[in-house]
């Protein structure tokens, strides 16, 4: 099968590669270039050591399936990346996203065909009426909700979201869609726009002051904006670290903000299936709003240009169908 292989930074290739074996097998119909995907291109990254195939957003068709299983070949489906085991000890004490023995498919989704492993096909694969793209951003949203679960969120609450990236735009459209008051803070122009056309509430970073929030999500990967954040929101006020930051990343804050501003810091990454589930279910109440975020389609013999278009900053969410 054809695949696209990330060799190193900035090095791709589209390779032949042997079909992946298993029971479930499902073919690729699109999937988008997420950041982390984009960031491992640019600069690398400790969890995908080359060469490995990226891609982790993806929709398809079921290619073969067990006999009795409930799928049939041709069956359109969402699959999540990975799913949690349940059993360990994160996963008991409610952290399910932290879950240290996930199952995973066999590959990324960059490719024709990955492997579901047949334990994962009850809870990690869900049946769509047709291989609509818009479903590529359920694991996108379910990364939000799984964030959205850490904050400490009321009626009452105003956010901030800092980064106005495809995350960050998620992020503030989750918690519109629940009637929370928030902002979208980003420094470019035409991504506010972006925003605003989907409803949002945008401001330039400069303009936004944090004592007016009691959240703050920091989507986007500066350090000095964490720290600004920490030291200055609202008293009581909650800050979620929830793009990536290197390993090693040292934050200087205010230990005043900790304990007589009682700031809570929190953070998360990746989802657990249960949020996987929810995102498919607020997608599929709203697709043509979700739409709006794919802005750009690729065929797999494009996808260095796809990454490119990206790393340019001229796209929002880029899809690569194989
Ligand atoms: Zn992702
Ligand atoms: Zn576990």
């Amino acid at each position: 099968m054809k695949a696209l292989l990330y060799q190193g930074d900035k090095k791709l290739s589209l390779t032949q590669i042997p079909e992946p074996e298993g029971e479930f097998i499902v073919r690729v119909k699109a999937c988008t270039i997420c950041g982390t995907d984009l960031k491992t291109y640019l600069h690398g990254h400790p969890n995908f050591k080359p060469p490995c195939i990226l891609g982790h957003e993806f929709i398809g068709s079921v290619e073969k399936a067990p006999a009795g299983c409930g799928y049939f070949k041709g069956d359109c489906v969402v699959v999540a990346p990975y799913g949690e085991c349940n059993k360990c000890e994160n996963c008991l004490h409610g952290s399910k996203e932290l879950c240290n023995n996930k199952r995973r498919i066999s590959s990324g989704a960059f490719c024709e065909l990955v492997s579901i492993p047949e334990d994962f096909i009850e809870d990690g694969v869900i049946k769509l009426a047709s291989a609509d793209e818009v479903f590529t951003l359920t694991e996108p949203l379910a990364c939000v909700l799984t964030a959205m679960e850490k904050m400490n969120l009321s009626e009452n609450s105003n956010v901030l979201i800092a980064g106005g990236g495809p995350m960050g735009v998620l992020f503030a459209l989750s918690l519109s869609a629940r009637n929370i008051s928030v902002t979208l803070s980003e420094p470019i122009k035409d991504r506010r726009e972006m925003a605003e056309n989907l409803g949002l509430k945008t401001i330039s970073p400069e303009d936004a002051k944090a004592k007016d929030y009691d959240n703050i999500v920091v989507a986007v990967n500066v350090p000095e904006l964490a720290e600004l954040y920490i030291n200055e929101i609202a008293d009581g006020g909650t800050v979620h670290l929830f793009a990536g930051l290197p390993a090693q990343t040292k934050l200087s804050i205010d230990a005043s903000s900790i304990h007589y501003r009682g700031v809570t810091i929190v953070g998360s990454s990746g989802f657990h299936l249960s949020a996987f589930h929810e995102a498919y279910e607020i997608i599929s109440n709203n697709k043509e709003h979700f739409r709006r975020l794919i802005t750009h389609r690729f065929g797999i013999d494009e996808a260095i240009k796809a990454f490119e278009t990206l790393a340019a900053g001229l796209a929002f969410k880029v899809c690569i169908m194989p």
